[in-house]
């Protein structure tokens, strides 16, 4: 008797481990498959969701609260590029976070927010008519403040463009990023709401790409940076590239970081003042060392980011360039 006792006792304590244990197994295989799934739907360098976050939890939003005012923004950090330019990429991902940080300190609850990619952030403003939407973001644009760290304190700004529903995620998605187009083309640094009237109006005049600018101004357009009287030319238009008699922009730069005062003819480059608007007749020079005349134009505009820079038009005189 004691026997059968002792061995259904010990059936049972064998049972139950194997219950716990098997309970232990799919609790946990649940908590990494519910961690797996967060990561999925998480932006891993700012714990924002990520586009498909986004979205998922947007559509559930709009499922729950059909015909509900909310608006959608798309927000894109102005010059991102010349941050990291200039401060290194790691220096960029830091102002992400930064920016973040911010994003949910002011939107709380009110809002679904998202990382785009990139320096663009998505956001769903729930239950705001238009005018709120308005107001929100431009109080949030206006705080934004320089970001601090040991090294530096760099004020940067922001350009949001806007929609507002009801409508769907989609729609309305849409319309926000032409908006923040607008704002991008009237200099950033603004906030927009979408407005059909002047998206036709765009599309007609600018329906076309700053390639085209590159490859059918007239003329040669070129940027250079002329920090602590250094020259560094940092880009040329493709009559820019014909007129110094190259076959690319790519060599051009090459020759000009190698004898950067050489595009001018030295007796003239000494009338040029790199910190200052210059209007002058004047000869350069192209790559097989033969002259030309030009009407030189140059305004200087110093940088944030990049330093003393001069922007140049060069207007061809001789006539077998004028079609240059
Ligand atoms: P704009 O004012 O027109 O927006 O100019 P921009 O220089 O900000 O241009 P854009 O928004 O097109 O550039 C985004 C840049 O963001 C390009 C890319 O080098 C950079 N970038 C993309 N992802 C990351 C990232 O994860 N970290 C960092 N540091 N930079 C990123
Ligand atoms: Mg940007």
């Amino acid at each position: 008797m004691a026997g059968k006792f002792a061995l259904l006792s010990f059936l049972f304590v064998i049972l139950v481990t194997g219950f716990v244990r098997v309970a232990i197994i799919l609790y946990e295989g649940r908590e990494s498959r519910e961690h797996l799934e967060r990561q999925a739907l998480t932006d891993t360098l700012t714990g924002l969701y990520n586009r498909r976050g986004f979205d998922d939890n947007v559509d559930r939003w709009m499922t729950e609260h059909l015909n509900s005012f909310a608006a959608i923004a798309l927000l894109d950090i102005d010059n991102f590029k010349q941050i990291n330019d200039r401060f290194g990429h790691p220096f960029g991902d830091r102002i992400l976070i930064y920016l973040s940080r911010n994003m949910e300190a002011f939107f709380g609850e009110q809002a679904i927010l998202g990382r785009n990619g990139g320096d663009e952030f998505i956001l769903l403003l729930k239950y705001v008519t238009e005018e709120q939407a308005d107001e929100t973001l431009r109080a949030f644009a206006g705080q934004v403040s320089p970001f601090v760290s040991e090294e530096r304190t760099l004020p940067f700004t922001v350009s949001i463009g806007y929609s507002a529903g009801p409508g769907s995620r989609r729609e309305m998605t849409r319309m926000a990023d032409k908006a923040l187009y607008t704002v991008k083309l009237n200099g950033r640094n603004g906030v927009e709401c979408y407005n059909s009237e002047r998206d036709e109006e765009e599309r007609s005049q600018l329906g076309f790409a700053l390639k085209d600018f590159d490859l059918y101004m007239p003329g040669g357009l070129l940027i250079m940076n002329v920090t602590e009287g250094k020259r560094k030319l940092l880009f040329a238009n493709q009559a820019a590239v014909k007129l110094h008699g190259f076959d690319s922009l790519k060599e051009l730069l090459a020759y000009a970081s190698e004898n950067p005062t050489s595009l001018v003819y030295e007796e003239d480059f000494a009338k040029i003042d790199p910190y200052g608007n210059n209007r002058l007749f004047l000869r350069i020079r192209d790559k097989h060392g033969r002259l030309k005349n030009v009407l030189f134009l140059s305004r200087f505009h110093h940088n944030e980011y990049y330093g003393d820079m001069s922007f140049i038009t060069e207007i061809p005189l001789d006539y077998e360039h004028q079609e240059g």
